[in-house]
């Protein structure tokens, strides 16, 4: 059996590595369009603030070890798929024939067509080139410009302080992260990036890059100018399924999959950022983006591909962010529930929401408590009915750590009756 997994990122990799523990004599190729080996993108921002080296960036540190695993690793682009040959084109290595084929190929970061975008010194934090780029102009005390507060840019916030460079922020939405926090979780950690010397501009868009002499600068719509020595978009990603045109495999906005992971194709199956996977909370199929995902998938993938018949329960869309020593986190639907319950304190900068549906937690935001974090997620995904412990809840959730511990020792007392 030859499997062909087209994608070296975390999903690819998990893939690779499940299918040889599962099939030990199929043949495994390993494809990814970038000449580095295997690769965490969320370990670039460790590489930015230098406290790994590229080589920590690898997903897989031991010397040797595809080749021990008999996975062959293949650094080459896909331009085309034909599912009813099964076979695959790359641009370098001609045509290759697959038996069952992971499309794993991720996402890229999305450009904004404006005057100036492709100007020396405006780059994305995608890729290893990228971080190379950055390092070479975020040298302490330059002034840089990030384009974009959402969940990456916020990640990128944090290496770029670091590195001592001077930061503006410009954030189109009225807050940051609008799609991972409510307006006070959001004004309160705009509050701490602003107290440790980062600007930030919201409701600001970006309209144009001048490049004089050598300097950058932002022109906003608002009619401002920001100057830069370096400029960081991080605007959003895009699905990688250009090459998938014309193939016949559905796609909206990542490739279309079942719970099993199979895409509409036979014998061809997608995982991680490039396609849409079933979300635990909602029951429907959307791209989550976040690398626990990306490996859940590759793993479920991998083992249907081994004839396991496995389906996906679907994945927690959670985010984790650590901003300069300010812990966010969002789970599950965050942003509405039929019940909710609040605690806020932000002179301490800290906040707690829970969203319930009847006595179930389905969804939470959280500043500032990183204790609760581990809690939170194990409430959601195991949909424990809180019982009356939703009442104590709404009046100081805050005692989720108790509430967990009660409500879990009814189900273990009913479940001995
Ligand atoms: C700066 C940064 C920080 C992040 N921080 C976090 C974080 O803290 N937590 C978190 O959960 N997530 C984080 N993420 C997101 C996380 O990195 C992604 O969700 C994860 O990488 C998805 O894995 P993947 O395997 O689906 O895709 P990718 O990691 O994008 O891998 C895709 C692979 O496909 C290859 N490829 C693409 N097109 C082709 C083609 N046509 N032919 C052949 N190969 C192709 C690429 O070269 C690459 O090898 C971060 C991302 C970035 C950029």
């Amino acid at each position: 059996m030859r499997h062909v997994i087209l994608g070296a990122g975390p999903a690819g990799v998990s893939a690779a590595e499940i299918i040889r523990v599962t099939e030990p004599d199929a043949e495994i190729k390993l494809i990814g369009a970038e000449p580095e080996p295997p690769y965490s993108r969320m370990a670039l921002p460790y590489l930015l603030s230098g406290r790994i080296d590229a080589a920590g960036t690898h997903l897989r540190k031991t010397p040797g070890h595809y080749a021990a695993n008999r996975i062959e690793v293949i650094h080459d682009r896909a331009t085309r798929v034909d599912p009813a040959n099964h076979t695959l084109m790359l641009a370098a290595n001609g045509n290759i024939r697959f038996d069952k084929l992971l499309i794993a190929t991720g996402a890229s970061p999305i450009i904004p067509a404006l005057p100036g975008s492709d100007s020396e010194g405006v780059y994305p934090c995608w890729t290893l080139a990228d971080a190379r780029n950055i390092i070479a102009r975020a040298k302490a005390g330059a002034k840089a410009v990030l384009i974009g507060a959402g969940f990456i840019g916020c990640i990128l916030l944090e290496a770029l302080v670091t590195r001592g460079v001077r930061l503006q922020v410009v954030e189109m939405a009225d807050r940051m992260i609008p799609r991972m926090l409510d307006r006070t979780a959001a004004g309160l950690l705009r509050q701490w990036c602003e107290s440790h010397g980062v600007a930030i501009h919201t409701s600001a868009k970006l309209s144009a890059i001048d490049q004089t002499a050598g300097r950058l600068a932002a022109q906003l719509e608002n009619g401002r100018a920001l100057k830069a020595d370096l400029i960081i978009i991080a605007a959003g990603v895009r699905a990688n399924t250009q090459f998938l045109q014309g193939s016949g495999i559905d796609i909206d906005t990542g490739a279309l999959v079942n719970a099993h992971l199979h895409t509409s194709a036979e014998d061809i199956y997608a995982a991680g950022d490039v396609c849409q996977g079933r979300d635990f909370s909602t029951g429907q199929y959307d791209v989550h983006a976040i690398q626990p995902t990306a490996v859940e998938h590759g793993r479920l993938a991998a083992l249907n591909m081994c004839g396991r018949n496995i389906a996906h329960q679907g994945s927690i869309n959670m985010n984790v962010l650590d901003t300069l020593g300010l812990v966010s986190a969002s789970f599950g639907q965050w942003d509405g529930g039929s019940d909710s319950a609040e605690f806020s304190d932000p002179a301490g900068y800290r906040y707690l929401n829970l969203q319930f549906q009847e006595d179930v937690l389905t969804g939470a935001q959280a500043v500032g408590l990183i204790e609760h974090v581990g809690i939170l997620r194990g409430l959601i995904q195991s949909r424990l009915r809180l019982g009356k412990w939703q009442a104590r809840l709404l009046h100081d959730p805050t005692r989720l750590m108790e509430a967990y511990i009660g409500a879990s020792r009814n189900i273990s007392f009913f479940s001995r009756v």
